[in-house]
């Protein structure tokens, strides 16, 4: 569990990194395309079922390593002052994306892509439906902002597992609760 109080250790890398073969919003073969060889594949899974019920789903950004999401948050601090980039992107290390085993998505026509209006599109209420059955969760779900310290973001999903996702989407919770570890917002 990687949040505002829990970090990674500095420097970590996930050692499994491969290419899920799915689609995403672009079509270079870079970083974020990558996830843990484990979500990979339950993400090939998801996507293969959400096409099936005629979703088409697609990868905005996968992982992200210690020194992208350093060059990410300095431009939001020069741009907004550290304590504003704080509500809305992760200091390095605090960064779920980190873990190779998050990812955002949206639509194939990359419309709302990690964007508020995502919410209540075909694809964000496939995925709060199912993503469980593939061992995803919606992370910062909707109305939990004083526990997992962020804002709803319907198209961030985690890789958990399926008993953990079956248990946090039929218990209506978050990660935090889940290991009884919620903590101070920041
Ligand atoms: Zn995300």
């Amino acid at each position: 569990m990687i949040n505002k109080q829990y970090k990674l250790p500095d420097g970590y890398k996930p050692a499994d990194l491969v290419y899920p073969d799915v689609p995403f919003i672009f079509s270079e073969k870079i970083e974020k395309r990558m996830l843990r060889k484990t979500a990979a594949d339950a993400l090939e899974k998801m996507f293969a079922g959400a096409l099936k019920d005629g979703v088409h789903l697609a990868g905005v950004s996968g992982y992200r390593s210690e020194a992208t999401q350093t060059r990410l948050f300095n431009n939001y601090v020069k741009r907004d002052g550290e304590e504003k980039a704080r509500t809305y992107s992760a200091v390095p290390g605090h960064s779920e994306h980190q873990t190779g085993l998050a990812i955002d998505l949206s639509g194939t026509d990359g419309k709302c892509a990690a964007e508020s209006c995502f919410a209540g599109t075909e694809e964000a209420n496939w995925l709060a439906a199912h993503a469980a059955e593939y061992g995803f969760i919606i992370r910062y779900p909707e109305g939990k902002q004083a526990i997992t310290g962020y804002m709803y973001e319907p198209w961030h999903v985690r890789y958990v597992g399926k008993d953990i996702a079956a248990s946090i989407a039929e218990r209506g919770i978050t990660l935090e609760e889940y290991y009884d570890a919620v903590p101070v917002s920041k």
